[in-house]
């Protein structure tokens, strides 16, 4: 057991003297997380509940990664996926949104240009959707008010509106962006760290450099260059491979590494199936005194990998996501 907290690295004694520690869900309690440590102190453990591990399960992807799994509340909506994208042929811009319940749908922006010509009139062009013939009517009333003249009646409006062109896109190709924001990064360091300190232990969080540039990251968002984060399945080390194929439905996951070199220790995470990351957590494991009881999966080619003694929860598997902190995710797609 810790002499201290593995955030503030203080001792903090409750009232009759014993050390203040808190229960922590290594992984969100929200999002299925089972394995449990008492390694915070209360007030480390708060502070960070409300400020990182809710970042992410209230992340959108998460939450509605959630949904798909059944893993949500069922009297949580459905999160709405929405955003501005272009059609690929010829660069209309398009609003698109998903719900579960309609799938995807897209619909094109209004597009409006007033062009002042020689003879001194004016000219609207308009491109509209079709299921925005009201807002189009608005328009162009406005258009022509604007201009000196009367209102237009309905029947007028009417009139415009059948000189149009109607069009339409055969499967058209839509280059979308979902506005996500930036990933909770600091909410996966926190897990990866939590795990480190199971693994390695007081030695390692109270003077490893890592340790140090991690735990500032996740109480400050202090980014260092020792915070290496890889969320690339192309540039998975093979050991993460093949605990991946050994649990293909593995919800939540991890798995302690020591490079073959023996020149550092690597923690692999999972979480909901849909996030993957590994990160270097010491550039120097010949310190720490490893737990010879299995937890430790040498990462050594031609050998089976070893299980961790906390081992996978299965639900499903689906993709590994690359987490640059501040991509946006690029979506392609296809209207209905
Ligand atoms: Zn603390």
């Amino acid at each position: 057991m810790f002499s201290r907290c593995i955030f503030c690295l203080k001792r903090r004694e409750r009232a009759d003297g014993s050390l203040d520690r808190s229960s922590e869900h290594v992984f969100p309690d929200a999002l299925g997380g089972r394995l449990v440590v008492d390694y915070p102190c209360t007030r480390c453990n708060n502070q960070l509940g409300s400020s990182v591990d809710s970042d992410l399960s209230a992340f959108l992807l998460t939450k509605l990664r959630m949904h798909m799994l059944g893993l949500s509340d069922p009297n949580d909506p459905m999160p709405i996926l929405s955003g501005r994208g272009t059609i690929s042929a010829d660069g209309t811009p398009v609003l698109s949104k998903a719900t579960m319940a309609e799938g995807m749908t897209v619909k094109i922006l209004p597009q409006k240009t007033i062009a002042d010509n020689d003879d001194g009139t004016r000219t609207l062009s308009l491109k509209v959707d079709g299921s925005d013939l009201d807002a189009a009517r608005k328009t162009i009333s406005r258009f022509l008010q604007s201009t000196g003249q009367a209102a237009p009646t309905d029947a007028d409006l009417d009139a415009i509106l059948s000189q149009g062109r109607r069009g339409q896109y055969a499967q058209p190709n839509v280059n979308f962006q979902l506005a996500l924001g930036p990933f909770p990064i600091r909410a996966l360091v926190k897990i990866i760290y939590e795990l480190a300190c199971h693994w390695l232990g007081e030695g390692w969080f109270r003077r490893d450099a890592v340790a140090r540039a991690m735990r500032r990251f996740i109480l400050n968002g202090e980014k260092h260059p020792l915070i290496e984060m890889h969320g690339d399945s192309d540039k998975w080390p093979k050991a993460i491979e093949d605990l991946v194929s050994i649990y293909p439905g593995a919800h939540i996951g991890l798995m302690p590494m020591i490079s073959a070199q023996r020149d550092c220790a690597r923690v692999f995470v999972r979480v909901l199936d849909c996030y993957h990351c590994w990160m270097i957590v010491s550039k120097e494991p010949s310190n720490y005194t490893l737990p010879a009881d299995g937890r430790v999966v040498i990462n050594e080619p031609n050998k089976a990998v070893r299980e961790t003694s906390m081992t996978m929860i299965t639900v499903e598997y689906i993709h590994a996501m690359n987490l640059g902190p501040d991509s946006p995710l690029s979506l392609v797609v296809r209207s209905p």
